[in-house]
């Protein structure tokens, strides 16, 4: 470790005068930078899909549309963009401060530290360092140790592509991350658990350093089946693409558990049947399309949440599992108890449970008795009860009638709330994200005001 706390020293000293030589803040070195991404994308696209197979046993299609597109359209976003992003904003200043005039600049921080998740080992990664570097940062990557292929892969070919004075990345796990966290950065980017988060914004805390906090928590999915029950069979579908058809259900925004009206479950259920069976045959361990839970520790949490034998009898579909493979079956539960754990952890695996309600209006108190999530889906027509899911409830986003897809418009703001972080990203907001927002009063001598300064005997101020 005392080695790795050289290398870390070492570093930051070099990021830290790249970043004063003020390299980082020129536009034409930032456009330089988000075009060798690009190219790093193209270049490596076999070997990346090749690590994250290794890692998650993800299909090639999942991991081009998920994590190598992503980060291709993320880069070019930004690459587009750029010019308009960085041009000061004119402030309209109020009568009161005549003739002065006021702006907006969006300054970068400095160097900032990135520490992503191995769910979505590249996109996390390089998503965050698009944000970063459009902004004019230096910055220091620490992914997961969890996909160690992605890692490594990141450690190696990021050198050989971005200029490595100013963007680096740092192989390891908690014990790096630790040692990571003893320095002062200028920002500190987090993905990853809510249990972790509070670790980094503690350590931040110490040199008063900003945090982004993307974590997870339980995404709630409505099903209002009166007002759509001409398009429950796509809603079926999407929402077994959002479960099982990303990661195995390892997403922070993925579908945790299903909320309907009784009188609807068993035919609900009965859909998913055929189209689960569609996307992956009728074995789908050998379908070559589900992704496998990524280490033994997060298998055996899962299948300690799937053997309490109260959550067992509620398994109306799949429940195989299969340790050496790090293999579980897309799976669904109809009303496993509320107490349980599976309903009071974030799942992070293939697992559906499907709540019934005796009307789905009772939904809002539902989700109002949890941690806010960081994303609600509702699939409805009803004007209504969509106004009461925006005003009553509180989440990072919220979703009509589509699952995930949200994380992908860069148009938005990607963030959480509550429980489930603090902060947004993607496109102008990672630019956003990355810089500070330093605000310029130009003031003019011409007039003074004398009430400004004592004394102030003859003058009484009022609204
Ligand atoms: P994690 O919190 O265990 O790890 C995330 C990062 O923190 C890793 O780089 C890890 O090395 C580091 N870390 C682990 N222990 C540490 C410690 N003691 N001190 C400092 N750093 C430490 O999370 P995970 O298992 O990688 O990811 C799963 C969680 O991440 C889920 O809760 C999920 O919802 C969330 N997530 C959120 C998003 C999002 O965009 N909001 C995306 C993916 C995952």
């Amino acid at each position: 470790m005392e080695a790795m706390k050289e290398a870390v020293d070492l570093s930051l000293r070099e990021m830290r005068e790249t970043f004063a030589s003020g390299r980082t803040r020129s536009v034409k070195w930032r456009k330089t930078q988000l075009k060798a991404i690009i190219e790093m994308v193209k270049d490596n696209e076999e070997k990346m899909c090749d690590v994250l197979f290794q890692d998650l046993g993800k299909h090639s299609t999942e991991a081009f549309r998920d994590e190598l597109g992503f980060v291709m359209r993320s880069a070019a976003t930004a690459l587009n963009s750029l010019d308009k992003w960085v041009v000061p904003r004119k402030s309209n200043l109020p009568l009161l401060f005549y003739p002065a005039t006021g702006k907006v600049i969006s300054e970068p921080y400095g160097t900032v530290l990135v520490l992503s998740s191995w769910n979505f080992p590249i996109s996390l990664s390089l998503d965050p360092m698009i944000g970063a570097i459009s902004a004019g940062n230096t910055v220091l990557l620490k992914a997961s140790e969890l996909s160690p292929n992605a890692s490594a892969f990141l450690a190696k070919t990021i050198p050989s592509y971005l200029d490595n004075k100013a963007i680096k990345v740092i192989e390891g796990g908690p014990d790096v991350a630790t040692i990571l966290l003893q320095h002062q950065w200028d920002k500190i980017f987090f993905t990853g658990s809510p249990r972790i988060g509070k670790i980094i914004m503690a350590a931040a805390a110490e040199h008063l350093t900003p945090v982004t906090l993307e974590l997870g928590g339980k995404c709630p999915t409505i099903i209002d089946h009166h007002s759509v029950s001409k398009d429950i069979m796509s809603i079926v579908k999407r929402i077994s693409g959002g479960k099982w058809g990303s990661c195995s259900g390892q997403a922070c925004i993925s579908v945790d558990y299903v909320l309907v009206e009784q009188s609807f479950a068993s035919s609900l259920i009965e859909m998913f049947k055929p189209v689960i069976k569609s996307f992956f045959g009728e074995n789908p361990k050998e379908s070559g399309c589900v992704a496998r839970i990524v280490t033994k520790k997060h298998f055996q949490r899962l299948s300690r949440l799937l053997n309490d034998p109260r959550v067992q009898a509620s398994i109306v579909y799949g429940g195989s599992m299969d340790e050496e493979k790090l293999y579980v079956e897309p799976t669904i539960l109809l009303n496993p108890p509320l107490d349980s754990e599976i309903m009071n952890e974030e799942i992070f695996g293939p697992v559906l449970p499907i709540i019934t309600l005796r009307d789905i209006q009772e939904s809002i108190g539902f989700i109002k008795s949890k941690p806010k999530p960081l994303a609600i889906y509702a699939f409805t027509k009803d004007e209504k009860l969509k106004t009461r899911i925006l005003s009553e409830t509180s989440s990072g986003s919220v979703t009509f009638n589509d699952v995930m897809i949200q994380y992908m418009c860069d148009a938005l703001p990607f963030g959480g709330v509550g429980e489930s972080g603090m902060g947004r990203y993607h496109g102008k907001y990672s630019f956003e994200c990355f810089s500070h927002e330093k605000a310029i009063m130009e003031g003019s001598l011409a007039i003074d005001l004398e009430p400004r300064y004592p004394p102030w005997n003859n003058f009484k101020l009022t609204f």
